[in-house]
């Protein structure tokens, strides 16, 4: 039908030419192809690519919904249908988004439809919250409704009719309006349009849903930059001004002032009349750098997780109508639908919540690079402790436009630093200290240390606040029969249990012995939960709970300072966004000393107050089967440490291991990125891991083995026969186990294919697509450039 869609599998059985008006839709359901259909007369003046229609759908004609992707003259499709109806008559998808979306089903390996329903929001789509008016035509020529009016002897349709003779010309109202400004009921002017007068359509209260969005504040001026951020602004506003695609990675410590210069670049942006679309990890973790923005920006949406759906729906439809400048959110926000991007910014770019777990497993960064090229923007990275992917890229692309000669084409990769704190503020200083030694020289099991307690107790003692990290929820990530030496595994999943003290029971109060556990075994995967038993199943002798998670570190801690004021932040506490916003409030207005929890804490908090961080176990994801293991743990301790020493005190970081001397501890310890990204590079390239190599992982899962061996088996032969017939270049790891190979009664098997370019890969997914293998997304899932490989 276009040969865009030359990618996309269609049905092209015969050489049937249907000539009339066609469209092309993509089902919203998972179907991985366009259906044509035809255009009735009465839509064919009003339909648009973009547009939600509602189509018939298989042998019993299901009506089902879809996006209109192409309209045409001519169809080969050989059992076309009429659509049904427009369903919504707003273009939900403009030319630009149409091209990102059809990107992403492509490079996503993932149903066009599916895709769209993902930029889409549901409460969009439900056009939830928004009213219906009735609005009122004259269907009769001015002299006839002239003639009318003289002749009737009905007082009240006189009135009606003349009032909407004064109307200015052209200009529609609705009946109730009209009703009440003649004094008279709906009845009359309904009677009127049964003689034919007037046309009564519904139609959507687009302008009224989004009438009372009022700018608030938002008129504070900028900061005077420091000379490192005023070198950075002098390198991105001309890119700003000059309307071109170009990706820029801004590599600045922690404390360095990025978000002032986000914060100068959009100020540039809004002057020319153009949005915005800043990127966050996650908008409740992150109240401070969003209250930035609202005080600097007063025409700012922000898309948050806890928006009512009718909220969420006005958002869009005020972003759609350029009412907001400035627009931030996780995610999802690098679909805002702004009518005239300017700029798009993505903070904490190595964050792994960027990719999306479910089809399609996209990750927003990258949809956000594809995104600024297809508008031609700028796009601006930002980290402390960038993605080795971003970091290789800026730096590989600096390296080369050093090297080139003036006229080369300027390449788009470009490395910006910010190497000190704001304001002369010095890094925080980390201390290592050795488990082992402190095991070997203390009588009882200590999870923190002799260092971190002093230090705590002083920091208090000023009246200084501290964060202290465990990468773990829950009490023990154990449950151990020391007799017959085996875990309590889940039911349901190839994972152990992890001891949760019960949530009621009180950390102050309760005395938790080993022997009195209150409380269940959950499973962090599938989240069963399951009681405690008294003793163990199979030998009847009585079980411990081994290994440690954040209550466990709060009990030693209430032990240590029975008086603490403190929180615990975790996802078992923590289960609104409102409660994580008053926590934080209370620990910006001192009524918290301690924030206990895990990785949450270690977001972009900037609270000058906090001097001292610990980090009771820094390696516990060192040992993750992952190649990203290592990167993640640096990011984790250099992002914690980080939020230590913002204000006038200097800060302080116990980093405590088992593993002092791994290099990775090492690098954390120094905060030296560059230092651990050129050792980590130098493995990720002799053992062509990303970013020297793209990787696709594609899991299987089946409740039954031996069919789950076999529907492996033939999806890798599919691949085999596919990498062959390209020449080979794209290198196939299993079917294996996954790291996890069993997750809430599924088994799981995972195949990797690696190559050193994407086209490559792109190319044996495209064919084994065609043939139709991925159509089953509940049981295959195709992750292209994961994240993750548990
Ligand atoms: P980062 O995002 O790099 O961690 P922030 O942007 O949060 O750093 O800046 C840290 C603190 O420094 C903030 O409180 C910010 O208001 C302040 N700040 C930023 N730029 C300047 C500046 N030029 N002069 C003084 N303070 C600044
Ligand atoms: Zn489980």
């Amino acid at each position: 039908m276009d040969s865009l869609f030359a990618d996309l599998p269609t049905d092209d059985e015969s050489t049937i030419r249907h000539e009339g008006l066609f469209t092309s839709v993509a089902i919203e359901d998972s179907l991985d192809k366009l259906l044509d259909y035809s255009v009735p007369a009465k839509f064919a003046s009003a339909l648009r690519v973009g547009q939600r229609v509602k189509v018939p759908l298989g042998r019993g004609n299901r009506a089902t919904y879809g996006y209109v992707i192409a309209i045409a003259n001519v169809s080969s499709y050989p059992r076309v249908k009429p659509i049904l109806d427009i369903e919504d008559e707003r273009v939900l998808l403009n030319e630009k988004m149409m091209e990102l979306a059809r990107w992403m089903s492509r490079y996503y390996c993932s149903p066009l439809g599916s895709v769209i329903d993902s930029i889409i929001p549901a409460a969009v789509k439900k056009k939830t919250g928004l009213g219906y008016l009735k609005i009122v035509r004259l269907t009769k020529t001015v002299a006839e409704i002239q003639d009318f009016i003289e002749k009737t002897k009905r007082k009240k349709q006189q009135r009606v009719m003349a009032h909407l003779l004064q109307l200015p010309h052209g200009s529609v109202i609705d009946a109730h309006r009209l009703a009440d400004e003649c004094e008279c009921g709906l009845a009359v002017v309904k009677s009127l349009q049964q003689g034919g007068y007037i046309s009564i359509t519904e139609e959507a209260d687009l302008p009224g849903f989004t009438a009372d969005c009022q700018p608030t504040g938002g008129t504070e001026t900028d900061m005077k930059l420091n000379e490192d951020q005023q070198k950075v602004i002098d390198e991105l506003l001309p890119r700003v001004k000059e309307n071109a695609f170009s990706v820029n990675l801004l590599l600045g410590v922690t404390g360095s002032g990025k978000t002032e210069v986000y914060l100068q670049c959009i100020r540039e942006v809004v002057a020319r009349g153009k949005q915005a679309i800043v990127m966050v990890p996650e908008i409740a973790l992150t109240p401070q750098t969003v209250r930035r923005f609202t005080l600097r920006f007063p025409r700012i949406a922000i898309l948050h997780s806890g928006l009512s759906n009718t909220d969420r729906h006005r958002y869009w439809q005020q972003i759609a109508t350029g009412q907001a400048d400035v627009i931030i959110g996780a995610r999802s926000a690098v679909f805002a639908p702004v009518p005239n991007l300017g700029m798009m910014i993505v903070d904490e770019e190595h964050e792994s919540s960027y990719k999306q777990d479910s089809s399609p497993r996209y990750h927003g960064r990258d949809v956000a690079i594809m995104r600024s090229k297809i508008e031609n923007v700028p796009v601006l990275l930002g980290s402390a402790t960038p993605s080795l992917e971003s970091y290789h890229r800026a730096y590989e692309g600096e390296s080369k436009a050093a090297a080139a000669s003036p006229d080369i084409a300027k390449p788009v990769q470009h490395l910006l630093e910010l190497p000190r704190r704001v304001r002369g503020l010095s890094m925080p200083k980390v201390e290592l200290i050795d488990m082992r030694q402190e095991q070997s020289i203390r009588k009882s099991q200590h999870l923190i240390s002799m260092r971190l307690e002093k230090l705590l107790k002083e920091t208090l003692a000023l009246g200084q606040q501290a964060i202290i990290l465990l990468n773990r929820r829950g009490y023990s990530n154990f449950v151990y029969c020391p007799s017959c030496q085996s875990p309590m595994h889940c039911k349901y999943c190839d994972t152990t249990m992890t001891y949760h003290r019960s949530v009621d029971s009180d950390a102050r109060n309760s005395t938790i012995a080993e022997s009195v556990h209150t409380g269940q075994m959950h499973c962090h995967y599938c989240l069963a939960i399951k009681p405690l038993p008294p003793v163990c199943p199979d030998c009847k002798k009585k079980l411990t709970l081994f290994g440690l998670g954040t209550q466990k570190v709060e009990e030693e801690l209430l032990r240590k300072f029975p008086d603490l004021k403190y929180a615990r932040v975790d996802s078992d506490t923590m289960h609104t966004t409102g409660q994580y916003e008053s926590i934080l409030a209370q620990f910006a207005n001192k009524e918290i000393d301690v924030m206990l929890g895990t990785q949450v804490i270690a977001k972009g908090l900037d609270y000058p107050n906090v001097t001292l961080v610990g980090v009771v176990s820094g390696d516990t994801a060192l040992a993750l089967p992952d190649f990203r293991a290592a990167e993640r743990t640096f990011q984790l301790i250099t992002q914690v440490a980080g939020r230590a020493g913002r204000g006038d005190q200097p800060g302080r970081v116990v980093l405590q291991t088992f593993l002092p001397e791994d290099p990775t501890i090492q690098a954390a310890l120094k905060q030296d990125y560059v230092g651990f990204a050129n050792v980590e590079l130098g493995h990720r390239r002799s053992t062509h891991l990303p970013p020297f190599g793209r990787m696709v992982r594609i899991v299987v899962r089946d409740q039954e083995l031996p069919h789950l061996e076999m529907i492996a088996d033939e999806l890798s032969q599919q691949l085999a026969h596919a990498i062959a017939a390209q020449g080979n270049k794209v290198e196939m790891n299993g079917p294996a186990p996954a790291a996890i190979a069993r997750i809430a009664g599924y088994y799981r098997y995972q195949i990797i294919l690696k190559a050193p370019r994407s086209d490559s890969l792109q190319n044996v997914l495209a064919k084994v697509r065609e043939e139709g293998r991925f159509a089953k997304t509940d049981r295959i899932a195709v992750d292209v450039d994961p994240v993750s490989l548990l």
